[in-house]
């Protein structure tokens, strides 16, 4: 049985994309092959993701029951959680009930048979190495371009760079102004922070 490396596991809302709202389990894996910064990307990673705890997959689901009995979607994040997913862990979630969603920087192709997919790119676009996604989004700071997506998704978004203390009104607006000029592109804000909720 394969073990993963596990940063957090807990139950909140969906706090972004078109699925905001929705009761989830997270499923935190550690570790990523990126390392954002405003110098490097217009704004700072604001997850902790190099601590973790190595567990199995039936570890793993008696940690989501534990975390939440009645729910029935995952979302596998990260860090970079295709670094880890696999086979056996997708299938294994499947047979215990779950549906997984996940969400990813693209730089790295998932394996098939995940049932939502979030690529929020984190690499040039010629990197991209998951070009298929239910959805995908680019935090924009003020003042950063939309590229020309080489993903092609069923829904486009910009989220507004946001530290969790203070969405500037200006970046707000750059990016109300990326909205309007880029149809189909819309905004997801991430309400969690907002909220304040994990
Ligand atoms: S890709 Fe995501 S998790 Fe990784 S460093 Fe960048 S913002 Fe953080």
């Amino acid at each position: 049985m394969n073990h993963y490396q596990v940063n957090e596991i807990f139950f909140s809302l969906q706090g972004e994309g078109v699925r905001t709202g929705t009761p989830n389990l997270f499923l935190r894996l550690s570790k990523c092959n990126l390392a954002c910064t405003v110098e490097t990307h217009g704004f700072d990673c604001d997850t902790e993701f190099e601590s973790g705890r190595e567990l199995n997959l039936e570890e793993i689901v008696s940690e989501l029951q534990a975390s939440s009995p009645t729910c029935d979607w995952i979302v596998v994040t990260g860090g970079e959680p295709a670094l880890q997913v696999d086979r056996e862990l997708i299938d294994g979630l499947h047979a215990a009930g779950y549906k997984l969603a996940i969400e990813t920087n693209g730089s790295v192709e998932l394996p098939p048979g995940l049932d939502w997919v979030t690529v929020s790119p984190k690499v040039a676009e010629h990197a991209i190495r998951q070009r298929s996604a239910d959805e995908v989004k680019y935090v924009r700071a003020y003042g950063q371009a939309l590229p020309e997506t080489v993903v092609e998704a069923g829904h486009y978004l910009i989220s507004p760079a946001f530290d969790g203390t203070r969405l500037e009104r200006r970046t707000l607006e750059w990016c109300l102004r990326l909205v309007e000029e880029n149809p189909p592109w819309r905004l997801s804000v991430q309400v969690h922070k907002l909220l304040g909720i994990r």
